[in-house]
């Protein structure tokens, strides 16, 4: 069968003007929100066409077509990922998902909202607000990311330290297999007792496994109060021991945002491994008056035996609105035509990386003493090293600051070699990104080959012709 042969199948099914073919869309649709760089040697292609479906039923009739004739499909949320899940590596058909985006019920009394995958994350939020409720993932993403996307990637946002990521919020799922099958997984999770949660298959799975056409998230009512606070600690150790006392002694902050960096602001200022470096603990609490002042009073406790100040009451809150209104920054440079406004968050066009990891509490000042070592001998600069929601994430972000031109290449052997060390000390490659295309190839050393072999088995089941979101996550 030929493309067009295929496409004009595809036309039975939707309308002709939802199915893309122009050339600058199709452009647009084959990329996330940060681009393959050359020297990462990436597959990459143009899609064969954009297609916008109206309903589960015209995903099952297009997954159907496509298994049929073996033509890839790549899920497309808001394009907003940063891993390359949702580029196009093969010529296949981009299934833009934004297309569905009712939502369909709000539940009250059950505490859920049911929508469809392309609803945006900062919309559903809005909606539930009227209800005095709100949404417990609240990524930097969220005027743009849909909810399917960051059912895909299982992202994490401020809230995370007590709500956890996207997938905690998820209670079921309505999916379409590759076959073009239909399933509902149980709408009551976690508290099944009955087999396999097969709603686990589909999270953070980025599409491999088939398209989410309905999702059922829990929502919460509105809380009397959240109060944000900002700290300053001599070193990131110090801040790092006073997070981990506040979670072992059972407190639930709302949020952590721990970081320190590089003062200079330009990268000239390298963290040092092992020197004292000036520390922000940004942190939210949430409830009842009441309960807030005594939750404060232990918090202060815990915090000042570690050498804790406190800044002005400002800075926290402005941090806490800068952090909200940063995406609907990114929104509104999208809307004006800047496909990649956030390419290097930022900063310059020095080469640079951002690592996201997860390890062992125990272990993650090794591995942060580890991965400044690994950086100062490649010639690189680490300008921030952070904590943020639970004290297991970890991330860094390195550059090269000489700008020079083997930055790229010695900025990714230097960031898979640190990575690798995350995955020796027990931890994971990523903690809220997904894997993509561009962690893919670290994949078999996290999973070991039995897992390796699991999971090629169940894509294989589910997926016999390959066609859902190929060369994603592994290859
Ligand atoms: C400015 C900016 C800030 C960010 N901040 C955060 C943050 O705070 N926290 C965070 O976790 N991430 C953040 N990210 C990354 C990104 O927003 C998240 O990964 C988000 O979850 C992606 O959602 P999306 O709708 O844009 O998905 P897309 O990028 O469109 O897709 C992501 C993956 O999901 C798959 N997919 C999409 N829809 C479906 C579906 N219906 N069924 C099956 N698979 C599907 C795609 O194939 C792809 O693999 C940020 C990115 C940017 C650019």
């Amino acid at each position: 069968m030929t493309t067009n042969d295929f496409l004009l199948e595809i036309n039975q099914i939707v309308s002709r003007d939802n199915v893309l073919t122009d050339d600058a869309v199709l452009a647009d649709y084959a990329e996330d929100a940060i681009p393959a760089r050359p020297e990462e040697g990436v597959e990459q292609a143009l899609p064969l066409a954009v297609i916008r479906p109206q309903s589960t039923a015209h995903v099952a009739e297009i997954l159907k077509a496509a298994t049929k004739s073996g033509v890839p499909v790549i899920p497309y949320g808001g394009g907003t990922g940063v891993m390359g899940g949702a580029s196009t590596t093969k010529p296949g058909i981009v299934l833009d998902m934004a297309s569905m985006d009712k939502i369909i019920d709000v539940s009250l009394q059950d505490g859920t909202a049911t929508v469809q995958p392309g609803v945006v994350l900062g919309d559903l939020e809005e909606i539930v607000q009227h209800a005095n409720h709100f949404v417990g993932h609240d990524p930097w993403s969220r005027p743009v990311a849909t909810v399917g996307g960051a059912i895909s990637t299982n992202g994490v946002g401020y809230l995370a330290a007590k709500y956890g990521p996207m997938g905690r919020q998820v209670v079921g799922l309505e999916v379409v297999l590759p076959t073009g099958e239909i399933v509902r997984t149980r709408n009551l999770r976690p508290l099944v007792s009955a087999g396999l949660d097969m709603t686990s298959l589909f999270i953070g799975t980025e599409g491999i496994f088939g398209v989410i056409t309905e999702a059922t998230i829990r929502i919460f009512p509105e809380l009397e109060e959240r109060r944000h606070y900002a700290l300053e600690f001599d070193s990131f150790q110090q801040g790092f021991f006073a997070i981990e006392r506040l979670f072992s002694e059972g407190l639930a902050p709302a949020m952590v945002d721990f970081a320190q960096e590089d003062e200079s602001e330009s990268g000239g200022q390298p963290i040092i491994a092992d020197g004292p470096g000036r520390s922000q603990l940004h942190l939210s609490l949430e409830g009842g008056s009441a309960e807030l002042d005594i939750q404060e009073q232990i918090v202060w406790e815990i915090v000042s035996a570690y050498g804790a100040r406190t800044l002005d009451p400002e800075v926290a809150q402005s941090f806490w609105e800068d952090r909200h209104s940063s995406g609907l920054r990114y929104k509104e440079a999208r809307a004006a035509g800047q496909r990649h406004p956030w390419r290097n968050r930022g900063r310059d066009a020095r080469a640079g990386s951002y690592i996201h990891t997860a390890v062992p509490i125990s272990k993650v000042l090794d591995l942060r003493f580890a991965a400044i070592r690994m950086f100062e001998e490649a010639g690189l600069n680490v300008v921030e090293c952070a904590i943020w929601g639970e004290p297991e994430m970890f991330s860094i972000i390195a550059i090269d600051p000489a700008g020079s031109p083997d930055g790229w290449q010695r900025i990714r052997e230097t960031s898979d070699a640190m990575i690798t060390e995350a995955i020796n000390l027990g931890g994971t490659i990523e903690y809220c990104h997904g894997v993509g295309v561009r962690l893919k190839h670290l994949m078999p050393q996290e999973l070991g080959d039995g897992g390796v072999h699991l999971i090629r088995s169940i894509k294989n089941a589910l997926d016999p012709a390959g066609i859902m979101n190929p060369a994603k996550l592994f290859d």
